[in-house]
């Protein structure tokens, strides 16, 4: 089956004229089922750090870690935290019982294959929560159907509506995915989706398993159930992206502005494969670009960057240092050019500051490409105040070093201008030290 452009018949009017119809005010089906009226420029954070994330290589995590990183996710705000797959082994029922018994705030989620165990099992899991959510999950693919649960669409749709109404018994919330949904025939995706909402289901989410979708695809599926399905507009609209080929962030982003109303996410984007859509990088854009997606979240920004600091010193990496918003060089500017225009405005070459993400400091690295006003700040951060005279001489020191070593951390500088200090009465005056040797044995500035 070619699944190329499968949605582009769906940019119609009437499709727009549904995704207006759900951003305005009236009474929808609210978070907990409920019907009353909810704010249409919200934007709920699925976290699945701990589901998706956590089942991708390198990336397990014990029963403690699984509940601290769960409490540092409650701070940070997320709406919903997809706990584990309680059927997947008795670890995992365990640790999504204690974070549903432990942490407050966020829903506590559990995944579960369209299967009358699996949902009693989540739902056994989930029930001390104090608002619980069970997350069930059919394929819809033909491919999927085909070779890996071989069973037809029509038994398909009879235990998709079965499972939902099972699963509605446990938990008001019940959200229901159509797997492989970017690659499933778009009018038996409306039949599924239509069976789900009729069964009970609150959110539907419309994953992008494979990673296969463009922005345009993944748009215009949301814009299609939004047109075709009954009952679409009452619900919450989800999104789950894979980064297969990078696009996952973009597909997020494109399917908030067609509808969706949930986004799927994890931590440093990690995930199955290439990854989940990354939390940071969904929430920075919205911060950021608040002219194109004009919606509130409930993150606190700011601990976006210990979140990821965390979940790198839990699994077996961390971010890459290009990565957005919390890599190591996110906001690390080290040309000379660069460095002199962030030092005199930041926005010349910021779009948001370190620290409302969370980055303690704008963290310059110093290279040979660094000029006078990067290296006399860092100097004079680390206490040293050097006359016109004294700089010149130190920078060429600086500049026959940073030939030799890539990277110029703090006790470089120190030692340079030691070294000058002894043998060139270079140093003119202040120090301030006392600040200084706390910071550096911890090793706070070192990293550059
Ligand atoms: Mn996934």
């Amino acid at each position: 089956m070619l699944y190329r452009g499968c949605f582009c018949e769906t940019e119609s009017v009437s499709s727009k004229m549904a995704v207006e119809a759900v951003r305005g005010d009236r009474p929808r089906a609210g978070f907990n089922g409920e019907r009353h009226s909810m704010p249409q420029d919200r934007i709920y954070f699925f976290d699945t750090t701990l589901r998706d994330g956590e089942q991708s290589p390198g990336c397990s995590m014990t029963h403690q870690e699984k509940l601290t990183l769960a409490h540092s996710l409650a701070g940070l705000g997320v709406d919903i935290l997809e706990a584990g797959f309680a059927i997947a082994s008795d670890g995992d029922f365990a640790a999504i019982s204690a974070i549903a018994q432990e942490v407050r705030g966020p829903k506590v989620a559990s995944l579960a294959r369209a299967r009358r165990e699996d949902i009693e099992r989540a739902a056994k899991a989930v029930e001390k929560a104090a608002r619980p959510r069970i997350h069930v999950f059919l394929a819809s693919s033909d491919i999927h159907l085909e070779y890996k649960l071989k069973i037809t669409r029509d038994e398909a749709l009879e235990q998709a509506a079965k499972m939902v109404a099972l699963a509605k018994t446990y938990a008001d919330d019940v959200e229901f995915s159509p797997e492989d949904a970017t690659r499933t025939d778009p009018e038996f995706l409306c039949q599924f989706v239509g069976a789900a909402i009729s069964a009970g289901a609150t959110t539907i989410n419309l994953p992008d398993t494979v990673g296969y979708a463009t922005p345009e695809d993944y748009a215009g599926m949301f814009r299609n159930i939004l047109a075709k399905v009954p009952g679409a507009d009452h619900v919450i609209l989800s999104t789950h992206c894979h980064d297969d080929l990078g696009l996952a962030v973009a597909n997020t982003l494109a399917a908030i502005r067609a509808g969706a109303r949930q986004v799927e996410c994890t931590i440093n984007g990690i995930g199955e494969r290439a990854g989940n859509a990354a939390l940071e990088e969904i929430a920075a854009a919205l911060k950021v670009r608040t002219d194109v997606y004009p919606y509130e979240c409930g993150l606190n920004l700011e601990k976006l960057y210990p979140v990821s600091q965390q979940l790198a010193g839990t699994i077996s990496f961390g971010a890459a240092p290009n990565k957005a918003v919390v890599g190591a060089n996110a906001f690390a500017h080290e040309a000379g050019i660069h460095q002199h225009g962030v030092l005199s405005n930041p926005l010349t070459y910021e779009i948001m500051t370190p620290l409302s993400v969370g980055v303690p400091a704008n963290r310059m690295v110093l290279g040979k490409h660094s000029g006078r006003t990067a290296l006399r700040s860092r100097l004079q951060e680390l206490g040293y105040r050097l006359s016109v005279e004294d700089l010149d001489v130190a920078y060429r020191a600086f500049t026959e070093l940073a030939d030799r070593k890539k990277a110029i951390y703090d006790q470089d500088l120190i030692n340079l201008v030691a070294h000058h200090q002894r043998h060139e009465d270079l140093i003119s005056r202040e120090r301030a030290p006392q600040l200084r040797s706390d910071r550096l044995r911890t090793g706070q500035l070192n990293a550059g």
